[in-house]
């Protein structure tokens, strides 16, 4: 059987006036043979009817390059709070644009949305948890799409939850809808929220202990800019960060995530994005030193 490839990409944007064909050239001219992208801005919820996105014309030069749709995630915007027992209207409206974002994703075509779980704002964990359980039943029960959504880790900057394993299992096992329900890891997270992230197998064992390996659906790779524990959340470019490339590296070529799609959220470089470098040195495992600085 012929090896499948490793699915490698970024976040990529989508805008004016190709829209998710404009995002699929993008990609590609990165060399990516998958991305991750969210339906407008990820600060707010304004979003364009999913008919003036050009979908089937990215669709069609995607399998023009035989890549498949399931290689392409949506990011949910990470304003979206399914925690806040703060302002309940607020809360309203997150429910109210995740009902309509599961359709927009599935006209897309694409299986994932990831999401952030939520933050609990001063209130008791376990009563965010089972908000955002409860919301994401709501959501799912009311959906007529098949789409997944993906529960990201956290780095545990503020009150936000799901900065550990536990509290990811504990959202799933209080839904209904477990079947809908699976996980997005993010490294500059994993180190941030305090684990050892270079530790690569036994994060996997821990991670299959708590939520099952068959849950974790796709990987963003990032360095991080502030030491492990430190529940910031800054991503850093790959090899420049308090994780390195070489445990990098590994994420992308571990026997059991070959066939996790993996993403980068790593920041531009000035006006340049690292990506189509990032990638390259990734999946040959050649480290340029200074990299930045011959892009
Ligand atoms: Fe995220
Ligand atoms: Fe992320
Ligand atoms: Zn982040």
């Amino acid at each position: 059987m012929e090896q499948e490839e490793i699915v490698l990409g970024s976040h990529v944007s989508m805008a004016s006036p190709d829209f998710y064909l404009g995002s699929v050239k993008t990609a590609l001219s990165w060399g990516e043979n998958g991305f991750m992208f969210y339906t407008g801005a990820p600060q707010n919820t304004r979003r364009l009817p999913v008919s003036s996105l050009k979908i089937e014309e990215g669709r069609a030069l995607l399998r023009e390059h035989h890549i498949p749709d399931k290689n392409i995630l949506v990011h949910a915007p990470y304003i979206i709070n399914l925690a806040n027992l703060v302002k309940p209207s607020v809360r309203e409206l997150a429910l109210s644009f995740l009902k309509e974002e599961l359709e927009r994703v599935a006209a897309f075509s694409v299986p994932h949305l990831v999401l952030h779980p939520g933050s609990s704002l001063g209130e008791e964990k376990g009563k965010a948890i089972q908000a955002i359980a409860e919301g994401l039943d709501e959501v799912l029960e009311e959906s007529s799409s098949s789409v997944t959504i993906l529960l990201e880790t956290m780095a545990g900057k503020g009150s936000e939850v799901g900065s550990s394993f536990e509290e990811i299992a504990a959202i799933i096992s209080s839904s209904r809808h477990q079947d809908r329900l699976a996980c997005c890891l993010d490294t500059c997270h994993i180190h941030d929220a305090g684990y050892r992230e270079d530790d690569i197998d036994s994060i996997l064992e821990e991670f299959d202990a708590k939520i099952g390996l068959s849950r974790l659906k796709a990987i963003h790779l990032n360095d991080s800019k502030n030491p492990r524990a430190s529940h910031k959340d800054r991503h850093e470019n790959i090899g420049y960060g308090g994780i390195g490339f070489a445990t990098l590296y590994r994420y992308v070529h571990h026997p059991k995530l070959l066939a996790i799609p993996k993403y980068l959220e790593t920041p531009y470089v000035g006006e340049k994005a690292p990506y189509a470098k990032e990638i390259e040195m990734l999946r040959s495992g050649k480290y340029i030193e200074n990299w930045k600085d011959t892009l």
